[in-house]
């Protein structure tokens, strides 16, 4: 039963987020963590780092091609991300949703960068857009001992339906 059990924690699952350099400065960090917690998902896992070049051109190789890829790399490096991993039920959609669109002025009213940010550049989070990507950066970002499986005693209380 135990070893079942373990495992079952082990499959939920679970995104990368990262209150960037201008969410730091801002003074944002409680107010972003807040919004995750009262959603209802467990952080499992929480540093403050100031990214090396090559971990931001890792995590956004994706755009290496794209126009802002260099101020992108520069601003991402240019203090500290607190850099996150939440888990639960739906875990990767919802939080894109908790954060909004990546334009600001389209994100909307209620989302974190549609309350709280109005250029592209400084959008204040970053949050992986599926699993595949969520899997990379979590790897990217964080050691295995670094993340924790703890059980919540309300956890039953957070699965939809
Ligand atoms: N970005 C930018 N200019 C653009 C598109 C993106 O500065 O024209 C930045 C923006 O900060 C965004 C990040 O690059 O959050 C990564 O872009 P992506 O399209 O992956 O957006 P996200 O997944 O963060 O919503
Ligand atoms: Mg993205």
């Amino acid at each position: 039963m135990a070893a079942l059990f373990i495992h079952t924690k082990s499959m939920a699952e679970r995104t990368f987020i990262a209150i960037k350099p201008d969410g730091v400065q801002r003074g944002l960090v409680g107010e972003i963590l807040g919004r995750f917690e009262r959603k209802g998902f467990k952080l499992v896992g929480l540093k403050q780092i100031t990214p090396s070049r090559a971990l931001a051109e890792q995590h956004y190789g994706v755009h290496k091609e794209r126009p802002f890829f260099a101020g992108l790399v520069d601003f991402i490096t240019s203090g500290p991300v607190v850099a996150m991993v939440w888990e639960g039920d739906g875990v990767i959609a919802s939080a894109r949703k908790l954060i909004g669109a990546t334009k600001p002025l389209e994100a909307e009213p209620g989302t974190i960068r549609g309350d709280l940010a109005v250029n592209i550049g400084r959008n204040v989070i970053h949050g992986s857009d599926a699993a595949e990507t969520a899997a990379f950066e979590i790897g990217l970002w964080f050691e295995a001992s670094e993340l924790n499986d703890w059980s919540p005693s309300d956890q039953e209380w957070r699965v939809e339906g």
